[in-house]
Formats: C-alpha cells, sequence, structure tokens
C-alpha cells in the first residue's frame, strides 16, 4: 500500500478529502483484504483504487503453518515475479511479531546461511517491506488469530544497511501513527555489520533497536564465517558501535549463532566476553545466543546444554545473555533458513 499514491488517485477521481481517512483506517486499522471490503466508500472509489493503487504489492504464493503452532512461513510474490520469504511468530500467547525481508537474495554469502547462498538478487521497494506487515494483518484478521501484530524484526532476507534508503523509508513509514503506528522500541533491525550504516543508523532512528550479527570475537574465524570481515572487521565494528552510543542509549544485540566445534568453545566465550569489555559500556549490550539452524551447509548446532555452559560463562563475567527461542524450524522459517538452495 502506498498511501501516496492513494491520495492521487482519489483526487483524480474529485473525491473529498476524508475519503483517505476512511481508506487508511480500513487498511490499517481493521486490516481489510480488499478495497471491496471497503462498504463506506462508494463503488466507483473501491474500483478505481483498485485498479490504480493496488491494496498490497506481494501476493501470496503460500502460506506454512509450523508444527509448533506458533510460526508460518509465507512465500509472496512481487511485481516482477521475483519471491521473498517472511515469518509470523507468536512468541507468546497475544504477541506477535514478524520477521521481515529488505532485498531478494543477499550479497554478504555468509557460511551458515541459506539466503547467503542465492547471492544478491534485487533491494526490496519501502512499500514491498512495510506490505509484509500488512500482509500477515491480513492473514490474522482473515484467520481470526487472536491478539495484534505489532513487533517487527528486519531479520529476514537481506542486509537491512545494503538497502538504507528504502529501509529506512519503510521504517518511517511503519512508525507513522497514520499508517502501521508502530513504536520504535517494537522495531529492530539486524545487520551484519557495515560500520558506515551504523553510525548512520543510530543518528537517524536512535530509538529504534539494532542487532549486530557477531557470531565470532576473533577476526580469523570472523572472516572464515562471515567473508564481509574482511572489509568491515571486528575492529571497525567496535570503533562504529562507539559513535553509534553518541546517539542512542537503546541496548544493542549481539547475536552468536552458535556451531559446534567451531565457535562454541570456552575460550570462545572468553574472547567474547573481552571483546564486549572493549566495547565499553558492557550494560548496554545484550548477547543472544541462537542454536543452528539446519541449512545446507556442513555446520551441527550445539547441544542446548553446551549453549547454556557459554551462556553461563557469559553471565558469570556480568555480561547480558540470552539463549533465543527457536520458533519456525519445521517450515524452514527459522533464523538463516528462508529460501533454500533448493528453491
Ligand atoms: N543480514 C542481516 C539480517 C539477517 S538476520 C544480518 O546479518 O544480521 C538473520 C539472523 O540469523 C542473523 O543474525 C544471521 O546471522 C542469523 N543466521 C543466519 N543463518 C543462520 C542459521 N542457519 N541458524 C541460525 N541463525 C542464522
Amino acid at each position: 500500500m502506498d498511501l501516496r499514491r492513494v491520495a492521487l488517485v482519489l483526487k483524480d477521481l474529485q473525491a473529498p478529502s476524508w475519503r483517505l481517512d476512511q481508506v487508511r483506517l480500513a487498511v490499517f486499522r481493521q486490516s481489510v483484504s480488499s478495497y471491496e471490503e471497503i462498504d463506506v466508500l462508494p463503488l466507483e472509489l473501491r474500483q478505481g483504487l483498485a485498479r490504480s493503487a493496488p491494496l498490497l504489492s506481494v501476493a501470496e504464493r503460500e502460506v506454512l503453518v509450523g508444527d509448533d503452532g506458533r510460526s508460518r512461513k509465507a512465500v509472496l510474490a512481487l511485481a516482477d515475479a521475483r519471491e521473498v520469504e517472511t515469518v509470523l511468530l507468536r512468541p507468546s500467547p497475544r504477541r506477535w511479531t514478524t520477521c521481515i525481508s529488505c532485498q531478494v537474495g543477499c550479497a554478504f554469502a555468509c557460511a551458515f546461511c541459506a539466503t547467503g547462498k542465492m547471492g544478491f538478487v534485487r533491494h526490496l521497494s519501502a512499500e514491498e517491506i512495510c506490505d509484509q506487515v500488512l500482509f500477515w494483518r491480513q492473514h490474522m484478521r482473515r484467520e481470526a488469530l487472536p491478539g495484534r501484530l505489532d513487533n517487527v524484526v528486519y531479520m529476514g532476507m537481506g542486509e537491512p544497511l545494503a538497502n538504507y534508503e528504502n529501509v529506512a523509508e519503510s521504517l518511517r513509514v511503519l512508525m507513522d501513527q497514520r499508517q502501521y503506528a508502530i513504536g520504535a522500541r517494537h522495531i529492530a533491525v539486524s545487520t551484519v555489520g557495515l560500520p558506515g550504516g551504523i553510525e548512520r543508523f543510530g543518528a537517524d532512528f536512535p530509538q529504534i533497536n539494532l542487532a549486530i550479527s557477531l557470531h565470532a570475537a576473533e577476526e580469523d574465524l570472523r572472516s572464515k564465517l562471515i567473508p564481509a570481515n574482511k572489509a568491515y572487521s571486528l575492529k571497525q565494528i567496535a570503533q562504529s558501535l562507539e559513535k553509534y552510543l553518541v546517539h542512542s542509549s537503546r541496548k544493542v544485540f549481539l547475536e552468536y549463532v552458535l556451531l559446534e566445534g567451531v565457535n562454541d568453545r570456552p575460550a570462545d566465550a572468553q574472547g567474547l566476553v573481552a571483546y564486549v569489555r572493549g566495547l565499553g559500556h558492557p550494560g548496554l549490550f545484550h548477547v543472544n545466543l541462537i542454536l543452528y539452524n539446519a541449512t545446507s551447509a556442513p555446520f551441527r548446532s550445539t547441544p542446548e546444554a553446551q549453549a547454556r555452559r557459554f551462556q553461563q560463562i557469559l553471565l558469570d563475567a556480568g555480561l547480558k545473555a540470552t539463549v533465543r527461542q527457536n520458533l519456525g524450524a519445521s517450515i524452514r522459517g527459522a533464523c538463516g533458513q528462508l529460501i533454500s538452495e533448493e528453491r
């Protein structure tokens, strides 16, 4: 939904300005799935809008419902027939979160990530990014799922800070009280760690949560897992975080996917402690340990008991650390599994 386009179409059709408010309320508060359903609008306006300002820029190809009943994954087709995936998660009974994509594919080729295997195809527009949220709100209404979708994480396909302008515009639209009205604190953007982008993001969006995909606290190991580390090292990330924290005093999340025998030894945990301490303000960082979700890459997940031991080392050192709930694996909708190479 491009609200500006809707406004122009209504103007062309010589509708009074309050018609825009009726459309807005129906779309963003009632989550109607088509203009047809907005019965307060005269038929010719509904038809004119359907022709010239499509309600969604994405079309449902399929929705998979996870065994756990707490996750759903949608495959969405874009206007050029490319596909992206997006996930709806229910971490607690009435709380819903969506994990959205910002690019078709991804240029960064992290060793453990299925999206990275596709390579980069194209950026998503701001509208295509936001429409994933609108799609899920409409889906929830059609399926009569209880509760509201008010949390959004940019942790699907793609690298948000490499599509900065469109992501920034999408964030403004999601936060716009006249549109999605999602609070900044309910949004998180995750990055592979692009230093320039991190600084810019802090200046532009100090209230939005930032997550950095760290995954290793030692340069050589991180470069093996995340080729981007050769250009944007741990050291540079640390420097950019210092500048980021001038603008934002929000807690920064450090994501760390535990790969058995690769980055999950006690020495790795100690290295992580040292890195976080080196960032200054250790209280402003929160380590999110993620159990590896299967992709075609030759990694195994660290067993949960060992993940807990790794966590304990961080806690004993005074860091904040949690092991992230793993939802969506039964539908290949967990972190790192979106669009795998067999598609
Ligand atoms: N490009 C951004 C956004 C992707 S977020 C970024 O790198 O942060 C997806 C998160 O899941 C990232 O932290 C990513 O590193 C992690 N991830 C990727 N593959 C994974 C896998 N197979 N298992 C668990 N987490 C994975």
